[in-house]
């Protein structure tokens, strides 16, 4: 027995000082094989036919280790649109193994930095990612031409290096940057159709981000589902009049409890300017019970809450950003955190949540 014990004990010591001597090519194997595995498998293959929603950003400028900045991505069929592009959400989409290269647009909602600070990297990943022969179309209100004329000077130089090195199939020299395609803001009541294939229908509404203007919400009709995406606005009677019927409304919500937290400590802490800000932007945002007003006025079947304010560092946190929503709003509702799919699959009524990161 003693001697068997003794065994035991000697291979388990060889094994681990083997393990140890072979940690670098074992390493190795195993990351050859994830790379593999990650870059010939495309969440795009294993969505249905339908509308999907996928939360490549649900945070704010506020900094929260699970929400990036602002970005919605919404594959219909063969098509893949973004909603705005925050900071860290190009990283987000290739954690989602969302590829960038089938971008087929990206709409902005408004020009506030933290729903376009993204778009440098987003840009220049769609472009390498699929040697595009044309830039990429980014729509928006009048002022988008600024937004874009602007990266393209900012990232020159860089598309230059980008086809000395790589060359013209890779990097094609025509197909860098974006091309802005403006439209100009709808008046209340009024919609503007941006993209219409017969199949998927993109209109976009005013929503009420006062003093920013233009601003505005976006509805997407495929193959009988819609979504509604509403941008950044207080309460809305246009938005809930575009979202009549819909699927998912996807809104943006601030609890003015949480942040009204944070305005005492930035006070208490001495920090004057944080604490004006922080009061400031109570008046341009829904809270989570207006939000879900809107839902219930619009009769939405679900409501997916994004632009998240303040982070929702603990989970104690996410029960009281969604403090008396049940009683506003009769449906299923998700709080929205990077890498939420909502797929609606044509033909249905089902409607599906998952969590991807
Ligand atoms: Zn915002
Ligand atoms: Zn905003």
């Amino acid at each position: 027995m003693k001697k068997l014990l003794l065994s035991i004990l000697a291979l388990l010591l060889v094994l681990g000082i083997g393990a140890y001597l072979f940690q670098g090519p074992i390493t190795l194997g195993l990351m050859d094989r994830l790379v593999a595995t990650r870059m010939s498998t495309s969440l795009l293959d294993q969505l249905p036919d339908g509308l999907n929603v996928v939360l490549c950003g649900a945070g704010s400028p506020l900094p929260d280790p699970e929400r990036s900045g602002p970005c919605t991505a919404i594959v219909a069929g063969e098509h893949l649109f973004l909603i705005d592009s925050g900071s860290n959400s190009s990283r987000i989409l290739t954690q989602l193994q969302l590829p960038h290269g089938e971008i087929d647009g990206i709409l902005i909602t408004h020009f506030h930095s933290d729903h376009i600070d993204g778009l440098g990297e987003m840009l220049l990943q769609a472009w390498i990612g699929s040697a595009r022969t044309q830039p990429m179309p980014v729509y928006g209100p009048v002022g988008v031409e600024e937004i874009v004329e602007g990266l393209n000077r900012v990232y020159s130089q860089d598309r230059i290096y980008r086809t000395a090195h790589h060359g013209e199939d890779i990097a094609p020299s025509s197909g860098a940057g974006a091309v802005p395609r403006p439209f100009s803001q709808p008046a209340p009541g009024e919609a503007r159709v941006i993209f219409d294939d017969d199949e998927l229908r993109i209109t976009a509404f005013s929503v009420l981000h006062e003093p920013v203007e233009p601003a505005v919400g976006y509805r997407f009709d495929y193959k009988g589902r819609s979504v509604v995406v509403s941008g950044d606005t207080r309460k809305s009677k246009n938005l809930e009049n575009f979202a009549q019927g819909t699927d998912l409304l996807i809104h943006e919500a601030l609890s003015r409890e949480l942040v009204g937290v944070m305005t005492m400590g930035a006070e208490k802490a001495g920090q004057t300017n944080l604490a004006k800000i922080t009061k400031d932007i109570l008046d341009y945002h829904a809270s989570p019970v207006e939000a879900a007003e809107s839902a219930s006025a619009a009769g939405a079947d679900h409501l997916l809450f994004y632009h998240i304010v303040p982070p929702l560092l603990i989970s104690p946190m996410e029960a009281l950003f969604v403090e008396g929503v049940s009683d506003a709003y009769d449906g299923p509702f998700t709080v929205g955190r990077d890498g939420t799919l909502i797929s609606l699959p044509a033909g249905s009524d089902e409607i599906t949540v998952e969590q991807l990161l």
